[in-house]
């Protein structure tokens, strides 16, 4: 049969088509009136999607970029530091803080899971510079409780700052980032904003602009401050990438669209749609007899174990041969383990059933046995007809 490339993985995600034409088409030089309007009007519109009234900033780089500035910019060399991590992105925060020489105290919890409150309760001091976290753990599937680590965090005063990597958070989870007190929160434009790599932004908060007068890593181009008064005056530090802020902007525009005109209701549409996506697909996969797992699934994707004795990487070749739709596979420890369906920007009601409807066949190929074919569309059918349940898998007390 006629086959689709479609991307089903945590990023890249699918383009939205307007976003393609707006950069496709665009030329403007950065230092011109055209681009400090566009680049004004994106700006402003980012403190929507995101949710606050913090500071934003976009750069050019990808979201682990964005991730080095914040450590590069609020610590100094020797700070103590606290990363929670439960996955692949978590220890990429171990890596960034040890790479700026803090000294990182490092809370783990085991792949799939989440971290226990009192755990991280017990971490916390006026001593810990910056906690480290990610909203959702792109590579186990994870949701963290965001609000309830910041309520620990806050409550510890305002020496302790907050960074939260919401790569794949933004736009597929409701987050309170001014109402929570979360410093500095970080996004990248191959996720929820549907648009190709090679922008990555952050909201930064008072707080954390005071700290950055007083801290001493090594930072240059990834120099907040400089970027800020920038951006104060409609421009970026050094040349931006020019054609993906057309892009940028073509994707608010959309989801605010999603929001009949109204972008911070986009924003809870779009995360709505993630919650959906993820409920049929949860609800499909299990009725074909597989296992999810995450203890606290996230929006952002959902992680499927592979059935026993099959290498999940036969699974995600059989997408590929047979539908020509990208699913991933697991990163480290759990490549073989589990594959990754993501729900993160660009997806509808058809890419949902068709991912499952796909699944079906592709497990058939790769078991050898038999599987109620429409088990898994079925189950996603009525996830769809009940609509999203609102639930909100936290875990950890
Ligand atoms: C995609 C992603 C990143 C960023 O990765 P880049 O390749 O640098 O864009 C960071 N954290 C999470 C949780 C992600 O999903």
């Amino acid at each position: 049969m006629l086959r689709k490339n479609r991307l089903f993985t945590p990023g890249p995600t699918p383009l939205l088509p307007a976003a393609q034409a707006a950069m496709a088409s665009f030329t403007a030089h950065h230092r011109t009136a055209d681009f400090r309007a566009l680049f004004q009007r994106v700006l402003a519109d980012m403190k929507e999607f995101i949710g606050t009234q913090n500071d934003v900033l976009v750069l050019s780089c990808s979201g682990t970029g964005v991730m080095e500035a914040s450590v590069s910019n609020l610590t100094s060399p020797g700070d103590k530091v606290l990363v929670l991590t439960a996955g692949k992105f978590g220890e990429r925060w171990t890596g960034l803080a040890n790479a700026f020489g803090c000294k990182a105290d490092v809370l783990s919890a085991p792949y799939g899971e989440t971290f226990s409150l009192n755990d991280i309760r017990a971490k916390i001091t006026p001593a810990v510079r910056a906690v480290f976290v990610q909203a959702t753990e792109s590579s186990t599937g994870a949701r963290h409780d965001v609000q309830g680590i910041a309520k620990i965090v806050r409550g510890s005063g305002d020496d302790t700052l907050l960074v939260v990597d919401a790569i794949t958070g933004l736009g597929t989870t409701h987050l309170d980032v001014d109402g929570w007190g979360v410093d500095v929160i970080v996004g990248g434009s191959q996720k929820a904003l549907m648009m190709p790599p090679g922008l990555a932004y952050c909201a930064v908060s008072e707080r954390a602009w005071r700290r950055m007068e007083t801290t001493t890593s090594p930072r240059y181009y990834f120099d907040l401050r400089k970027e800020r008064k920038s951006a104060a005056k409609g421009e970026s530090a050094y040349t931006p990438a020019t054609s993906l802020f057309a892009a940028l902007g073509a994707a608010l525009d959309f989801v605010r669209g999603m929001g009949n005109g109204d972008l911070a209701k986009g924003r809870e549409a779009l995360v709505e749609n993630a919650e959906l996506c993820a409920e049929m697909t949860r609800a499909g996969a299990q009725a074909v007899g597989l296992k999810l797992y995450a203890a606290a699934p996230a929006a952002a994707l959902t992680a499927i174990c592979s059935p026993d004795g099959i290498d999940s990487g036969k699974i995600v070749k059989e997408f590929r041969e047979s539908f020509d739709a990208v699913v991933a596979n697991g990163q480290g420890e759990m490549k073989g383990q589990i594959f990754r369906i993501a729900h993160i920007g660009y997806y509808d009601y058809l890419d949902t059933i068709g991912i499952l409807g796909a699944l079906e066949q592709v497990l058939v190929r790769c078991t050898g046995k038999a599987v109620p074919y429409g088990a898994a569309v079925r189950a996603a059918q009525e996830a769809y007809a009940r609509g999203p349940s609102g639930k909100r898998y936290l875990v950890g007390a």
